[in-house]
């Protein structure tokens, strides 16, 4: 039996420690603790990667601590609007949304797309008929607001920045989640979700629904989740990027995801982070920010769930 893991992002770029209470940081934790087990549990019991992914991001969407589902961070014009994307590492099957309303759990829809069109990627008004026709219940605002997300956009509404400026100011909160895990047949597979930044306008997509950006799973390579300013991750291709290190210059996993953080994607000036498996159930968490909210969990008997470097 091949060595199965999972590993989970909620977002890099934390609060910057002096605001973080005990209290808060148990709170996140618990959170993260929640899904990684979620996953861990699918792939204990012969589940699929894509599976464990699914599960996991989903508990994290129903999270309000984190910007993805409920909890997701406001646009220029006060509503929500969704991304996610998800990918089957052993088939290269991958399904994406964007720009979608009122979806509980927008990392299932995209799955949909993967599994119940001919299609990769659907956006708007497009994305949200193909729902409809799936018969998927939709939220009303309420269910997405949390007031600290709110706060965050009232400090930046009616100005041209987004919550990229928030890195400026040292606070910087992403907070987008992702799962990557590789399965007990050796299957590997990534999903990410994402309410995106605050006080994006003009229908906004960052990296994480787009395939090969924010998300990629390849059983040649590896399965990658992203997280940070996506404007930076679409342009540096990142999670293909790391695939395409481990392919042609047959670097390890660990190298790769940390040669395309610590170095590429900075001599961008993007910051951010990712998280990565591979076949082996190998882990790489990777990020230039001051933390990550991360977790992994392997067959081998390791464990992790941490925020800070
Ligand atoms: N990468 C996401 C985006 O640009 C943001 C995040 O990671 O929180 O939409």
């Amino acid at each position: 039996m091949n060595t199965f893991s999972i590993a989970i992002h909620g977002g890099a770029g934390t609060l910057v420690k002096g605001m973080m209470t005990p209290e808060l940081e148990a709170k996140y934790k618990a959170a993260l603790q929640l899904a990684l087990d979620a996953g861990y549990k699918v792939l204990e019991n012969h589940g699929t990667a894509t599976e464990a992914v699914e599960k996991a991001v989903v508990v994290l969407e129903d999270s309000p601590l984190f910007n993805a589902g409920k909890g997701s961070v406001f646009t220029a014009t006060e509503s929500h609007e969704m991304d996610a994307s998800i990918m089957d590492g052993k088939t290269l099957n991958a399904g994406a949304v964007s720009l979608i309303t009122g979806i509980k759990n927008p990392v299932r829809l995209a799955r949909d797309v993967m599994e119940k069109s001919e299609h990769v990627f659907l956006a708007g008004a497009g994305a949200m008929q193909f729902a409809k026709e799936l018969d998927y219940k939709l939220e009303d605002a309420s269910y997405f607001y949390d007031e600290l997300r709110h706060n965050q956009w009232l400090e930046i509404k009616d100005t041209d920045s987004f919550q990229l400026d928030h890195a400026k100011k040292k606070d910087s909160k992403f907070g987008t989640v992702g799962a990557v895990a590789c399965d007990k047949d050796g299957n590997i597979a990534a999903a990410t979700s994402t309410g995106g930044m605050t006080n994006k306008k003009w229908g906004r997509v960052g990296d994480s629904p787009m395939v090969g950006a924010g998300n990629y799973a390849n059983n040649k390579t590896c399965a990658i989740s992203c997280t940070g300013s996506g404007e930076f991750f679409i342009r540096g291709v990142v999670a293909y990027d790391v695939a395409c290190l481990i392919e042609h210059k047959e670097m390890s996993l660990e190298a790769a995801a940390n040669e395309v953080i610590n170095k590429r994607i900075l001599e961008i000036k993007g910051d951010g982070g990712l998280i990565a498996v591979d076949t082996k159930g190998n882990i790489a968490m990777p990020f230039n920010t001051e933390g990550m909210y991360r977790a992994s969990k392997s067959s081998t008997g390791t464990e992790e769930v941490s925020i800070y470097k």
